[in-house]
């Protein structure tokens, strides 16, 4: 795609620049952690219980001991390892190992159905499987759905050796025991494939995105300039995004780069376990999507507190609403807001820090839109035909994006690829924007997820927002439902936020009426216990449409 239109110095005019041509690698990576940040410290909340701590020098000599293990187990160059394991020091170790002998580490969705999983095992050609305990069911009702000759191990020691498992599944820890604290680190080239990470699949087969060295490399540093008030030494990242879908947001590789301390939840991500965890490890800012900050905005209400070292919380995967953000205030917690794709590394936009001294008003004001771009990431929207929108907060279209982070084809899925891209090889990302111009990006809808009533578009998402800023409303879904007339009307779907009360559904639309233009007023609120999620913790449109559609 793009890549194949690139210029090379020696096709133009240009004097080449006399430089090393050094690989961006991931090992540097936790080579550079070891040696310059060598005390700061993984702590991890483990799957067999209580907490494991230990250092960023610690953490490269079982890095060293696990790539031995590896290489022992015949897994070379190219091959693909899969993951199913949560946030965990362990899981960690398997990144920074396999990427390093030139392997690439396919982190699998744990919460998808097992058939997907067989799919995409088989889609990536697994040669090895490792495995947290929680898993072992999961993996025994896999079984040969798995790739053929692929060799299981479960992180932890025998002593915890899963019921069932046969004498062939290997315990982790004995694998380690077996090697050396040093390894011979190969000299992998940066365009290597490091990581591979399959997208949800709302439409079709999921898609696999493949990470390379450089583009993690890349992407991790343009995170660590982008959100300044996250890391740093003295400062520890709690991430709930998980490990195994998209590389918890590059927090793996951001954190060991810039002397920040990682604090991993492990199993454990309902509010009281993850408050007790922040406020025990000293979190400053913790990364997830806006449900699970909703879990702990309930525990921090019902003690009336916040874990006392925690600043921030960096949300994204789902626009935050601006009732989640004056909460959070209200804590004394600042809220950054990013956007981002699994295609993307995953961080496209986020929240700059304001001037020193800038009210609570004006910091709600700067985390209600996606933020601004990180650097080396491109953006431009589009309308139906293709023109450039300009960026003035006021046009919209779908947003498009390329720069060295981002993906250039799909893995092994040459159709897929060849939809993804636009003439000019920039990605389309499916989502409808404005961009004004000093670089906000306002992420309006999903193109697919725009309800069209009468010839003009309505936001969903602009619903959504003014639905959750209702007290009654814990959470909040709209969607289009056909009409004869206007062919498409929206219709709201909410989630009382006390069950015993209800919404009062009146009532909600009166605030609501308040803020929209009459055409744009939901036709109809249906209140309902929960709403349908899917496997990465966003609200399942698709399943929500059907469920309405059935009657439900
Ligand atoms: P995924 O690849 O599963 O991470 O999903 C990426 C999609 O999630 C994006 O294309 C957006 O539609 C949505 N998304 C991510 N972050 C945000 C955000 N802050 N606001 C609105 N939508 C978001």
């Amino acid at each position: 795609m793009q890549n194949s239109d690139m210029q090379t110095v020696t096709d133009g005019p240009y004097l080449a620049g006399q430089m090393m041509d050094r690989p961006l690698t991931i090992s540097s990576i936790m080579a550079y952690a070891a040696d310059v940040h060598p005390t700061g410290r993984i702590t991890s909340a483990t799957v067999e219980g209580g907490r494991h701590s230990y250092t960023y020098r610690e953490a490269w000599a079982r890095i060293a001991q696990l790539a031995g293990a590896l290489k022992s187990m015949g897994i070379g160059p190219g091959d693909r390892v899969a993951t199913l394991a949560w946030n965990g020091y362990r899981h960690f170790e398997l990144y920074y190992a396999v990427a390093g002998i030139g392997a690439v580490c396919h982190t699998i969705n744990p919460r998808l159905f097992p058939d997907q999983i067989a799919w995409i095992m088989s889609h990536a050609g697994d040669r090895a499987l490792f495995y947290d305990l929680t898993f072992a069911p999961l993996v025994a009702e896999l079984g040969p759905r798995m790739p053929e000759g692929l060799t299981q191990v479960f992180l932890s020691d025998e002593a915890h050796r899963p019921e069932g498992a046969p004498p062939e599944v290997r315990a982790y820890e004995a694998l380690l025991d077996a090697q050396p604290a040093t390894f011979d680190w190969p000299e992998v080239p940066e365009e290597a494939a490091a990581a591979l990470c399959y997208t949800s699949g709302t439409t079709g087969d999921p898609k696999g995105a493949l990470y390379s060295h450089r583009s993690t490399v890349l992407h991790a540093m343009s995170a660590v300039l982008g959100v300044p008030q996250g890391f740093g030494a003295g400062r520890a990242i709690l991430p709930v995004v998980p490990l195994f879908h998209v590389n918890a947001w590059g927090l793996p590789y951001a954190c060991p780069l810039s002397g920040t301390d990682l604090v991993f939840p492990g199993p454990h991500l309902d509010g009281a376990s993850l408050f007790d965890l922040m406020a025990e490890t000293g979190v400053t800012n913790a990364w997830g999507v806006p449900t699970v900050w909703a879990g702990l905005i309930e525990e921090m209400s019902r003690r009336d507190a916040k874990p006392d070292a925690l600043e921030m919380l960096l949300i994204g995967g789902s626009a935050v609403s601006t009732a989640m953000i004056e909460r959070l205030e209200d804590f004394d917690i600042r809220t950054v807001h990013g956007w981002g794709m699994t295609e993307m590394s995953p961080i496209g936009t986020c929240t700059r820090p304001l001037a020193e001294g800038a009210g609570r008003a004006a910091r709600i004001d700067n985390a209600i839109p996606q933020g601004k771009r990180l650097f080396g990431l491109e953006m431009k929207i589009v309308g139906d035909d293709g023109t450039p929108q300009p960026h003035d907060g006021v046009a919209r279209g779908e947003l498009l994006v390329r720069g060295p982070a981002v993906v250039n084809g799909y893995f092994n899925a040459p159709e897929a690829s060849r939809l993804a891209f636009d003439a000019d090889g920039w990605f389309r990302t499916g989502d409808v924007a404005t961009i004004d111009a000093a670089g906000q990006l306002r992420i309006v809808d999903r193109t697919k997820d725009l309800i069209k009533s009468g010839g003009e578009w309505i936001s969903s998402l602009e619903l959504e927002n003014l639905a959750l800023a209702h007290p009654s409303v814990a959470n909040a879904a709209a969607i289009a439902v056909p009409d004869a007339k206007w062919d498409e009307r929206p219709l709201l779907v909410v989630v009382p936020a006390d069950p015993g009360t209800g919404v009062d559904t009146d009532a909600l639309l009166d605030h609501m009426r308040a803020h929209l233009a009459k055409w744009q007023v939901p036709d109809q609120v249906v209140v309902a216990d929960a709403l349908p999620m899917t496997a990465t913790g966003k609200i399942s449109k698709k399943d929500l449409r059907s469920r309405i559609a059935d009657g439900g």
